[in-house]
């Protein structure tokens, strides 16, 4: 993926703490760097983000219709967007699928409630964005089905239109995609035979890569190229025209649900299948049975591969229990999680709405402040100079108060509920790590970590923030979990800044 850097500084007092350009740009080219992010571009803009209009971030919004980048990356959302216009714009452009991935270095965003738990800590400010942006798109999203037009990227032998949001005929590649229905619909053909046809003939994905086994198996399946879309399970008529018929869509299902049986049959009694890949290759895990048992091991569909073992079922389900064992805890220690949650969301309201009160108090006096200022000044009492430096400073100063107001109204507490939804997932894991039911071990580990490997009989994942930390703590308890997994920094921080200490 291709990112464009997006820098801005304002001139105004209330970006005063923000990062000078220069230091942004620095920042974020090393973020870059770290994270292997392809730049491709870099913009920086010195303009006020509440006005629509910068031509700066005009630049950008083109340079991705343009289909030159995918991304943005810039320091942090209020860098992007403070005016409903600009920001309508990023949501309209993630919804046309012509911006997939928008990174910030001091956080990172994935649209479930531990996430949304993290970002709310990491950030107060940029909630109202990253919130609204989500429930934009799924908005945006909805409203472009009811449209019939794909609100995603167009399937091979389609093609997004950026000018008019529509999906069009890709004429080159569409006899190919029809060719490709035609052969497996007389049902001699198999998912692997076709994939080395697509090769010989070069029909390849939208994004230039090769058709494999599981791309055409979708296509195949896919009732977008008669014309029909499926979004949520629903099926819904689309705009755009149709290049299969319905009859030879309806044949190849046919020779698909044939074909498919045997591996149905094979699926169900193999229940990690799919999850893993080959630590040494690269290449899917696939099941085998023998003696009675389940054993996983390496497909070698690329070749060569030194995995030579094969991980018996029973010692792989062995090892998903020790590792829901390091993340579960107790029912009894989820009560007192749970209460102790309870206590200080009472405890953080009561605090929050004093300081709030004490706030607004001192902003009444600077405002009193400000008006003697004014009336020494027009008494001919102090100079211009004097009074324009006095000014600065109480406006200074009820800008930083207005905030820390703001602050503690909206952001006070939205930690709190996907907090006690990370605590009830780990005592899921405490339920599990007992359980007999694979697919919900399978459902439960999908959520909470990715990128499942296999090596030498050893089962690896990589579980998310923060159920790593838990794990590599040994296990949850009532006291690690409370404090200092959630330890508030500082007293009067509290409502925002309950982190995760090391
Ligand atoms: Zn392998």
């Amino acid at each position: 993926m291709r990112y464009v850097i997006y820098a801005r500084k304002s001139t105004e007092e209330d970006d005063r703490q923000v990062l000078s350009i220069e230091a942004q740009i620095t920042e974020l080219k090393e973020f870059a760097a770290k994270e292997k992010l392809e730049i491709v571009a870099s913009l920086c803009e010195a303009k006020t983000a509440k006005e629509p209009g910068r031509t700066k971030f005009a630049e950008m919004l083109e340079f991705i219709e343009k289909g030159k980048a995918e991304g943005i990356l810039s320091w942090h959302p209020d860098r992007l967007a403070r005016n409903s216009v600009d920001g309508g714009k990023i949501i309209h452009m993630v919804d046309c699928g012509f911006i997939k991935s928008l990174r910030f270095p001091s956080f990172w965003f994935e649209p479930t409630p531990q996430g949304l738990f993290m970002l709310n800590i990491a950030f107060g400010q940029s909630k109202y964005f990253v919130d609204n942006l989500r429930e934009n798109v799924k908005r945006g999203l909805r409203q472009k089905i009811r449209n019939g037009v794909w609100p995603g990227w167009a399937p091979v032998g389609y093609l997004n239109n950026p000018k008019t949001r529509a999906i069009d005929v890709d004429e080159k590649k569409t006899p190919k995609v029809r060719k490709l229905f035609e052969l497996y619909a007389k049902g001699d053909q198999t998912l692997y035979s076709l994939a080395n046809w697509c090769k010989e003939n070069k029909l390849k994905s939208n994004n230039e890569k090769e058709l494999r086994v599981g791309a055409i198996h979708k296509i195949l399946q896919n009732i977008f190229y008669i014309g029909l879309m499926k979004f949520n399970g629903e099926i819904h008529e689309g705009k755009h025209k149709p290049i299969i018929s319905k009859k030879l869509f309806d044949k190849c299902q046919e020779v698909l649900s044939k074909r498919g049986k045997v591996q149905e049959v094979r699926k169900h009694h193999f229940a990690f299948l799919g999850l893993m890949k080959c630590k040494s290759c690269g290449c899917s895990i696939t099941g085998e049975r023998q003696k009675g048992h389940n054993y996983y091991r390496c497909t070698k569909k690329k070749g060569l591969c030194q995995e030579k073992h094969y991980l018996r079922e029973e010692s792989l389900v062995d090892q998903m229990q020790n590792f829901l064992q390091k993340v579960s805890l107790s029912s009894l220690d989820t009560e007192k999680v749970l209460f102790e949650l309870e206590k200080e969301e009472i405890l953080a309201k009561e605090q929050s709405k004093i300081t709030v009160q004490n706030l607004k108090v001192k902003l009444e006096e600077i405002t009193k402040q400000l008006e003697k200022l004014l009336d020494v000044y027009l008494n001919e009492i102090i100079t211009t100079e004097e009074y324009t430096l006095r000014k600065q400073k109480l406006i200074n100063e009820k800008m930083e108060i207005s905030e820390q107001i703001k602050d503690f109204e909206q952001n006070g507490l939205s930690w709190l509920e996907p907090a006690r939804e990370f605590v009830l997932s780990l005592a899921k894991a405490e339920k599990l790590k007992k359980s007999e039911d694979h697919s919900e071990i399978l459902t439960f580990l999908k959520n909470i970590g990715s990128n499942h490997y296999l090596q030498n009989r050893k089962w690896h994942f990589e579980a998310k923030i923060p159920y790593n930390l838990v794990a590599a703590r040994g296990g949850a308890n009532s006291q690690n979990l409370t404090f200092p997994i959630w330890c508030p920094r500082s007293d009067s921080n509290r409502h925002a800044f309950y982190g995760i200490c090391s």
